[in-house]
């Protein structure tokens, strides 16, 4: 028998601990979602040991992309090991606020800030990077109404290209994010801006997310580093305070290898921007799947089996509304699943060819197809690593199917495995209240009466 990786039988040890504890029951608790604190921890440790601390360079601020895991609890984790809070809406900004990050360590960044949403950051003295010449325009025209104690900063398109996915590359030519660097004129402009606005002292890149290679990623910043650096030739030594690199170190979806690591990327940031490091510029990191992937999964109960044109499906009750990404994109998003009894325990049967569905009402909803596991029976468990970022703490409502409930792990020191509810499951019967309607579920209809005949 080969031997089974720690984080496997991790996750069939807390597995087994939710079956017994029936977070997960066959009638009642059909779906949940395991955010392993410690798992965390230790990476957001390994974040902060990656990047170089010394007297002359002071630690970065590692921030957390809130988008990837917006559940308050989770954040409030992150705060507790040291990291700020990288939002890009009005809703992230109040969960962040929620988990206790100070205004000083959030970092607000988006597309389409309203004018409402920029008079509150800069209120709260939030950092804003500001997404275009407009948007600098609009946080010109406020803070001529009102000073700010806010850090801002101007995100920069560098447009060194793409990665494997196309919707997770934003440093392409025509991408809609931040201020395209190479188009003609932009340089010069944005360098006028600087002469202009004493209050814009950083700069700002992210390049792109899951799909794109490290080198690619660590130009993207050497680009950032080398616009600073003209920004400083041109105006004095200090004029940019610091340089954010953003997130979008990508995950290992195919095992439970964590690779690339943040000492990875670090070493290639070193190589194509050795700048970053002198000490001349403070540095902000935003990275969101890679700190929480591998920290979470999903297990779902098998309803039914059945075989349709030779092949076998088992239909379980974790579809589109938490694997959103991979069901609509199946070849970009592969996920891995196993195959557990209804006790939790992993099956180890030949592996047989089969779909695994989800209870959405439409043929494309698959967690994976065509896939090698041991034959499921009706009442097992499939388990979707890898799935702390992105997927159930961003519920799809499609077929009003409601948000499972999630659970943050903890093992003791006496090894003993303790729950803490994350976020409480949605009760079918009280969605309707969204829609300023309170229905009780109906009492039971007598057999017989009212059936069609
Ligand atoms: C999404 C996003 C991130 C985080 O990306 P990951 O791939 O999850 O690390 C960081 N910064 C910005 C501006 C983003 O949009």
């Amino acid at each position: 028998m080969t031997a089974v990786a720690p984080a496997a039988a991790r996750r069939e040890r807390i597995l087994q601990e939710a079956v017994r504890q029936r977070l997960l029951d066959p009638e009642q608790s059909l779906l949940a979602g395991f955010v392993d604190l410690d798992g965390v921890a230790a990476t957001a440790r390994a974040l902060h040991d990656a990047f170089p601390r010394s007297p002359e360079v002071p630690g970065a601020l590692h921030t957390f992309a809130a988008k990837a895991n917006c559940l308050v609890p989770v954040l409030r984790e992150l705060r507790r090991q040291g990291l700020g809070c990288e939002v890009a809406t009005a809703g992230e900004l109040a969960r962040a606020r929620a988990a206790g990050f100070p205004a000083g360590r959030i970092v607000f960044d988006a597309p389409a800030k309203t004018r409402a949403e920029l008079e509150r950051a800069l209120a709260l003295g939030v950092t804003v990077n500001a997404d275009s010449f407009q948007e600098l325009e609009r946080i010109s025209r406020l803070l001529g109404e009102r000073a700010s104690r806010s850090r801002i900063g101007v995100r920069l398109n560098c447009q060194v290209g793409g990665g494997a996915i196309a919707a997770m590359s934003t440093a392409t030519s025509t991408s809609k994010f931040g201020v395209p660097l190479t188009d003609p004129g932009n340089r010069e402009r944005l360098l006028r801006a600087f002469g202009e606005h004493p209050w814009l002292t950083w700069v700002h890149t992210h390049t792109g997310s899951q799909g794109c290679p490290l080198d690619l990623m660590a130009r993207g910043v050497a680009q950032a580093v080398d616009f600073a650096d003209q920004v400083t030739a041109a105006f004095g030594e200090g004029r940019i305070a610091g340089i954010d690199i953003g997130g979008g170190l990508p995950v290992n979806f195919a095992d439970d290898e964590v690779t690339p690591t943040f000492a990875t990327y670090v070493e290639q940031l070193r190589a194509h921007a050795p700048g970053l490091f002198d000490g001349r510029y403070a540095v902000v990191t935003e990275f969101g799947r890679s700190l929480l992937a591998k920290n979470g999964f999903m297990a779902a109960y098998v309803e039914y089996t059945k075989t349709a044109g030779g092949r076998p499906i088992a239909v379980t009750h974790a579809g589109v509304q938490v694997a959103t990404r991979t069901v609509f994109g199946p070849d970009a998003w592969p996920l891995r699943i196993e195959a557990y009894d209804p006790n939790g325990t992993a099956r180890r049967d030949r592996p047989v060819r089969q779909d695994i569905a989800g209870p959405a009402c439409f043929a494309g909803d698959l967690l994976a197809r065509d896939r090698a596991l041991p034959p499921l029976r009706p009442g097992d468990l499939v388990v979707v690593p890898d799935t702390g970022a992105y997927y159930f703490s961003t519920p799809f409502h499609y077929n009003s199917l409601p948000e499972p409930a999630v659970y943050g792990v903890r093992t003791g020191a006496d090894g003993q495995t303790a729950f803490t509810l994350i976020r409480p499951a949605q009760d079918p019967w009280h969605l309707t209240e969204r829609d300023g309607v309170n229905v009780l579920p109906e009492d039971p209809v007598p057999a017989g009466a009212g059936d069609a005949r």
